[in-house]
């Protein structure tokens, strides 16, 4: 079977799909009928469009942020997303989703459809899909491109169907013709919503040459070298998480900071029960921890990047030290639970106890051990949560390899690249979802508009 379409886009994520809108269309502003219409295919390897979406913000959809918060974006993309943010921001993310009939309600800074329901953005964004005339190419895997000498894009997809006799999954190779592609096909975050990782070596296939920057998971959670994990499970904790590399010399580099609720979980990660760490502050440090942890393997100049990374949690960040002894010590003969039960959960205070060795009362001595483990309790970091735990992914095609106007591939000219597949990642807080949508959405046009000379 062979597939003739203008702009093929790759992916039906947030990027793959505001991609296919613009690009299916003259005038994106308007989406009236009468507009020149390109021919548009949207495949992806999912039965539906937007799965991922449906996860998004436990199921409601944090679509976007009102404002930009400092630090919200990393990665090589994160100058151009930061400039995004402020030129179209909140500001195009509301107007897109009210051109295509989704209100949205802000909660405290965060913005969600008005439905409260994940699900109501997958529908409108199906319909608007529907309404622009754009085709699609469902249960569709690509597995090869390369260009042929007219400079058209030959795309090999790998659909499945259901055979109706035996019932049995039958895959069927098919090829895709067109003038431009735009590939907008996620990291490899939550693989089980298709984005595996699987499009780099397609890409790569059509350009050696490409930088993809190391992929590795982010907004995720930790795992801990903590022995109590049976005690802690399930204690929350309003805390400042601070990631720090240990270098060899014992010197402490801070690598990120941020507070809010943690939790502390047990889970058997290859038949070991570990202690994890998660929350949104972690998930904020995650990206680092990853980075370093891959950094580790480094050998720079006969030594090792990082010897150790460390969490260092502060349990009473609205408290000093100085305030926690002083009041510390108006219960000297005191058990320490009590003393500690209106500052700390339970669980923490007996973690407090056993860590600082404290048995029996409170006494002036151990008192300052109690005070200096509420503020500094540190935790050596093993590894992440992976992939199956993680938002989204770190790294990917690097800054340099497009042009931000655009988004073309400089090395593959004709093809676009949006979205997480590029080397970006933005906090929790609808960071992702808005540049997702913001460089589909210029990638479609830019698309579209390269098409008029033809
Ligand atoms: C549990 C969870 C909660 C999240 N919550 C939020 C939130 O509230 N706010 C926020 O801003 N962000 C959130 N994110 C992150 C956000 O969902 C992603 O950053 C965003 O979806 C990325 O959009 P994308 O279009 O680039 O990629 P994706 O949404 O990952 O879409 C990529 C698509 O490409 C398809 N694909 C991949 N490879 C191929 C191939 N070879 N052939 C065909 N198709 C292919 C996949 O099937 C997939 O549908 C969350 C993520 C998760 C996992």
């Amino acid at each position: 079977m062979e597939i003739k379409t203008d702009i093929c886009v790759i992916g039906a994520g947030p990027a793959g799909i505001a991609a296919a809108i613009s690009a299916s269309t003259e005038n994106i502003s308007t989406f009236e009928e009468g507009n020149r219409r390109r021919e548009v295919l949207l495949v992806d390897s999912n039965a539906e469009i937007g799965k991922k979406l449906l996860m998004t913000g436990n199921g409601r959809c944090n679509f976007a942020h009102d404002g930009l918060e400092e630090d919200a974006y990393r990665g090589s993309f994160k100058d151009v997303a930061d400039l995004f943010y402020e030129r179209m921001g909140s500001d195009f993310v509301l107007d897109f989703m009210r051109n295509i009939g989704v209100f949205s309600r802000n909660i405290k800074g965060y913005y969600y459809p008005a439905s409260n329901q994940a699900v109501s953005v997958v529908r409108a964004l199906d319909y608007a899909v529907f309404k622009q005339g754009i085709k699609t190419l469902l249960n569709s895997k690509v597995i090869k491109a390369k260009k042929d000498e007219a400079g058209e894009f030959i795309i090999t997809v790998l659909t499945s169907s259901n055979n109706k006799k035996n019932k049995k999954m039958v895959s069927e190779e098919a090829v895709i013709k067109a003038k431009r592609v735009i590939f907008a096909c996620g990291g490899k975050a939550a693989a089980n919503s298709g984005s595996d990782g699987s499009i780099n070596s397609v890409i790569l296939g059509l350009s050696e040459g490409i930088k993809f920057n190391k992929q590795l998971p982010a907004l995720c959670g930790l795992i801990l070298d903590e022995a109590n994990s049976d005690l802690i499970k399930g204690a929350r904790a309003f805390a400042r998480v601070s990631l720090f590399g240990i270098k060899e010399d014992a010197e402490k580099e801070l690598l990120s900071s941020d507070s809010g609720e943690i939790v502390f979980t047990e889970n058997v990660i290859s038949g070991e029960r570990k202690c994890s760490v998660s929350g949104l502050p972690v998930m904020s440090v995650s990206r680092f921890a990853s980075e370093a942890l891959y950094n580790a393997l480094k050998i720079e100049e006969g030594k090792a990047f990082y010897n150790e990374l460390e969490l260092e949690v502060d349990f009473a960040e609205d408290l000093s030290e100085k305030d926690i002894l002083i009041h510390l010590l108006t219960h000297v003969g005191d058990k320490l639970s009590i003393a500690l039960c209106g500052i700390v959960n339970d669980k923490i205070a007996e973690l407090i106890e056993l860590k600082g060795g404290i048995k029996g009362k409170i006494n002036e001595e151990n008192a300052v051990i109690a005070a200096s483990l509420i503020k500094n309790m540190t935790f050596k970091v093993i590894n992440t949560r992976g992939y199956e735990d993680s938002q989204v992914t770190t790294g990917g095609i690097d800054l340099s390899e497009t042009d931000p106007d655009s988004f073309e591939l400089k090395k593959i000219k004709g093809a676009y690249a949006a979205g997480e597949l590029l080397d970006l990642d933005g906090k929790c807080g609808g960071y992702n979802i808005t540049f997702a949508l913001e460089s589909g959405f210029i990638a479609g046009s830019a698309a579209e508009a390269s098409l008029h000379d033809n």
